[in-house]
C-alpha cells in the first residue's frame, strides 16, 4: 500500500513525486508515458531558470530527479478507475491489477485536439503548433493562422498579433464563439484578418515547413489557400479524464477536475494538480507547482487521518 500513489508522469506527476518522496512516506507513480506532453516539445523556453531546452531533455531530466529519491515509478501503464474503499483508495490498472494508496494525486494531463487533416502530423512542430504562450515568439515577423474562433482561438490571434507580422484567425462556424470583449479587441487590430465559415482541408509544406493551408469556403463551397509561415490550432484542449467518469471524482462540464486552492477534489484523499485540472493557463511551470501543491496537501491530509 502507498501512503500517496500519483497517477501521471508529466511535469505536475514528477514534482508531486519528489515532494512526497522527501516527507520520507512511501510514494508511487502510475504513468502511461512518463514524461507527458513534454516529449511532444521542441523547444522550452520559458520554464523559469532554465534558458532554453527542449523536450527530451527536459523529461529526462524530470526522470532522474524523481529517480533520486525512492520512487516506485511504474511506467507504460495506465489507470481505468478509482473508488474510496473504506479508508483505502483503489486504483484500477490496465490488465487487471489493482493499486491501494491512503491518498492518490491524479496527474493525468491533457492533449490538444487535432486538426485530423494532411500535414498536420508532417509539419507538426515544424509550423504547425498548439501553445502561442511557448511557440509565438518563433513566428516574430511572420505570416500566422489561428484555427478556431473560441475564447482560447481568439486570444491566441490577439497575443500572436503583438508578436508576428500578421494573423489570419479561421473560424469553422458563421460566427466567432469567443466573449465579446475578445472580439471586440481583435477586430481592434490593424494586423488581423478574419474568415469565417472556412473548413482547414489541408496543411501545406515544402518538406521542411509549412507554406500554407486550404481550406473549404462553406458559404460557397470554393477551395481557397492561404500562404503562411505557422498554423496553431486551437480548437480546444481535451483532458484526459475520460477514465473518471462515473467516479466519485467531480468533473466541470468540461471534463477537467475540479480543485479547490489546496488540490483537493471532491473525493476524500484524492488530489490533482497540471493540466487535467480546472486550474487554468496550462503550462509545464504552472503544472509543476500545482504538483507539489498537491503533495503537500496529501501530506497534510495523511497526518490529520492518522491521527483520528
Ligand atoms: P502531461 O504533461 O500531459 O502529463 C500527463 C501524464 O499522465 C503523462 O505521463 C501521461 O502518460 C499520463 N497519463 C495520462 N492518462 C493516464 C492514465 N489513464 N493512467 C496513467 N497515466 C496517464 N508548456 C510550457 O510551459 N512551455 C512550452 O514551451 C510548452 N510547449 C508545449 C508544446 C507542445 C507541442 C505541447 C503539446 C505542450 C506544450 N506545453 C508547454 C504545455 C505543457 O507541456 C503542459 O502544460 C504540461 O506538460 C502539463 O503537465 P502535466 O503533468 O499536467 O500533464
Amino acid at each position: 500500500e502507498f501512503d500517496v500513489l500519483i497517477v501521471g508522469g508529466g511535469p505536475a506527476g514528477a514534482a508531486a513525486a519528489v515532494y512526497a518522496a522527501r516527507k520520507g512516506i512511501r510514494t508511487g507513480v502510475l504513468a502511461e508515458r512518463f514524461g507527458g506532453q513534454v516529449l511532444d516539445t521542441m523547444s522550452i523556453e520559458n520554464y523559469i531558470s532554465v534558458v532554453e531546452t527542449n523536450g527530451p531533455a527536459f523529461a529526462t531530466a524530470l526522470e532522474q530527479h524523481v529517480k533520486t529519491y525512492d520512487v516506485d515509478i511504474m511506467n507504460l501503464h495506465r489507470a481505468q478507475g478509482i473508488r474510496r474503499e473504506g479508508k483505502q483508495i483503489v486504483v484500477d490498472v490496465d490488465g487487471g491489477a489493482q493499486l491501494k494508496a491512503k491518498s492518490v494525486i491524479l496527474a493525468t494531463g491533457a492533449r490538444w485536439r487535432e486538426l485530423n487533416v494532411p500535414g498536420e502530423q508532417d509539419y507538426r512542430n515544424r509550423g504547425v503548433a498548439y501553445c502561442p504562450h511557448c511557440d509565438g515568439p518563433l513566428f516574430k515577423g511572420k505570416d500566422v493562422a489561428v484555427v478556431g474562433g473560441g475564447n482560447s482561438g481568439v486570444e491566441a490571434a490577439i497575443d500572436l498579433a503583438g508578436l508576428v507580422k500578421h494573423v489570419t484567425l479561421i473560424e469553422f462556424g458563421d460566427a466567432l464563439r469567443a466573449d465579446q470583449v475578445l472580439q471586440n479587441k481583435l477586430r481592434s487590430l490593424p494586423n488581423v484578418t478574419i474568415i469565417m465559415q472556412a473548413q482547414t482541408t489541408e496543411v501545406l509544406g515544402d518538406g521542411t515547413k509549412v507554406v500554407g493551408l486550404n481550406y473549404l469556403d462553406r458559404a460557397t463551397q470554393q477551395a481557397k489557400s492561404l500562404k503562411l509561415d505557422g498554423v496553431f490550432v486551437q480548437i480546444g484542449l481535451v483532458p484526459n479524464t475520460e477514465w473518471l467518469k462515473g467516479s466519485d471524482v467531480a468533473l466541470s462540464r468540461h471534463g477537467e477536475i475540479e480543485v479547490d486552492v489546496r488540490g483537493a477534489t471532491s473525493l476524500a484523499g484524492v488530489f490533482a494538480a497540471g493540466d487535467v485540472t480546472t486550474v487554468p493557463y496550462k503550462q509545464i511551470v504552472i503544472a509543476a507547482g500545482e504538483g507539489a501543491k498537491a503533495a503537500l496537501s496529501a501530506f497534510d491530509y495523511l497526518i490529520r487521518s492518522s491521527a483520528e
